[in-house]
């Protein structure tokens, strides 16, 4: 087959169609089963193979098939349809809910147009260019609920039913959250450290006789941790550590006994919570050689919600594909993304062992006023999906 074929199937105008009427139905977390209605009749009107996931019936999701899983590789593409809500309606433009084209045609506007109704549109749309083409395996499209929120209604939920063996195990997912058009294979994790001072209360006017102030004390910790990290992963940039809440003192002439703050890690892939651990013991035991008033304890994800880095291999066949297609549809060489952004479902698929790569458009000022997606890169983003997709699923 050749280069292009299922990419030049790709219709704008069907793209930005489905964008829009997405675009028109409001889903905040908590509120998407009208916009899941609406898939799942868009589905039943082309008799695309559709099924309703759901932990619970307000919060649906739509997993969408072609193809066979017994006859090869399952193929996911994930995308989410709740929408973060609208706090700040008198700063649009255009309404919301009301889907708007810039008059250059460059810009689709909308809450939901960058993050990010409009790529999961591409990947429902793909679902109908390929609904009649011979796979050698699956595609599937993920559509989810509450991915601004927990998750817990969305992929987790998809997840425990793939572990449960109700929906065929991918081995490969495709996530569609904005990337500017370029290959994000790995995510930042994150822990959270609480470190307490400690210090020994006094009246104000015994402060330098019996008091050991622990704000005093804490912010010398402060300062030896809040700083850059010389560490660099190619596939998604540096480290951070950043101290973003502190406590202490009970009353204006009380020297304070004790000081808590917190700590935010983010890890690179290699850095795990041990490591990270072992970093921040160095630098306050560092003081505490020199300062024998200085002395501290430090709990370890203290609320639990600690998420390791997680990385896809550049040689899996899912990033090479979609970077095969993306020079093929762009003639130039994708680049990874290194970004300060945050986390997408994309870790559970590859926490679970699938292999995962996010390539999506670029927008702008998600969850904010003017939301905007580029529609330039939503085509470019279908094409090399396309694209891809025929490379993993030898379609024809
Ligand atoms: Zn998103």
């Amino acid at each position: 087959m050749a280069v292009g074929t299922w990419a030049d199937r790709v219709d704008k105008d069907a793209i930005l169609a489905m964008a829009s009427d997405l675009i028109a139905i409001p889903s905040p977390s908590g509120e998407e089963r009208a916009v899941m209605d609406w898939v799942a009749n868009w589905c039943a009107e082309r008799g695309l193979n559709h099924e309703i996931v759901a932990k619970d019936p307000n919060r649906p999701n739509v997993v969408i098939t072609v193809g066979d899983p017994a006859a090869g590789p399952t193929l996911v593409m994930n995308g989410h349809l709740d929408t973060v809500p609208v706090s700040d309606v008198a700063d649009w433009r255009t309404g919301p809910f009301a889907p708007t084209l810039s008059e250059d045609g460059v810009r689709l506007f909308g809450r939901g147009s960058s993050d990010m109704k409009s790529s999961t549109g591409v990947m429902i749309y793909l679902m109908e260019v390929f609904q009649q083409a011979k796979l050698k395996g699956a595609l599937q499209a993920h559509v989810v609920c509450d991915e601004e929120t927990s998750a817990t209604f969305g992929t987790i939920h998809l997840m425990e039913e793939i572990a449960a063996g109700r929906l065929p195990r991918p081995d490969y997912c495709l996530i569609g959250e904005k990337s500017d058009l370029k290959v994000r294979n790995a995510e930042r994790g994150l822990v959270a450290f609480e470190v307490t001072v400690f210090g020994r209360a006094s009246h104000t006017a015994a402060a330098r006789v019996t008091g050991i102030n622990a704000i005093a004390k804490a912010a010398k910790a402060v300062l030896a941790l809040e700083h850059d990290i010389d560490k660099f992963h190619p596939a998604v940039g540096k480290p951070v550590i950043s101290i973003n809440t502190i406590r202490a003192g009970v009353a204006h002439n009380v020297v304070p006994g004790e000081c808590v703050f917190s700590i935010d890690r983010r890890l690179i892939p290699g850095e795990t919570t041990e490591t990270a651990l072992a970093e921040i013991r160095e630098a306050l035991d560092a003081i505490a050689a020199e300062d024998p008033d200085f002395r501290y304890e430090v709990a370890t994800d203290p609320s639990g919600d600690a998420i390791p880095a997680n990385i896809t291999p550049e040689d899996s066949p899912l990033v090479r594909a979609v970077q095969e297609s993306a020079r093929a549809v762009t003639g130039e060489e994708p680049p990874y993304f290194v970004a300060w952004a945050g986390a997408t479902d994309g870790r559970f698929y590859r926490l679970a062992g699938i292999d995962t790569v996010d390539y999506g458009p670029g927008g702008e000022n998600a969850h904010g006023a003017n939301e905007s997606v580029f529609v330039g890169d939503l085509v470019t983003q279908a094409r090399v999906y396309a694209d891809a997709i025929g490379r993993l699923l030898d379609a024809r």
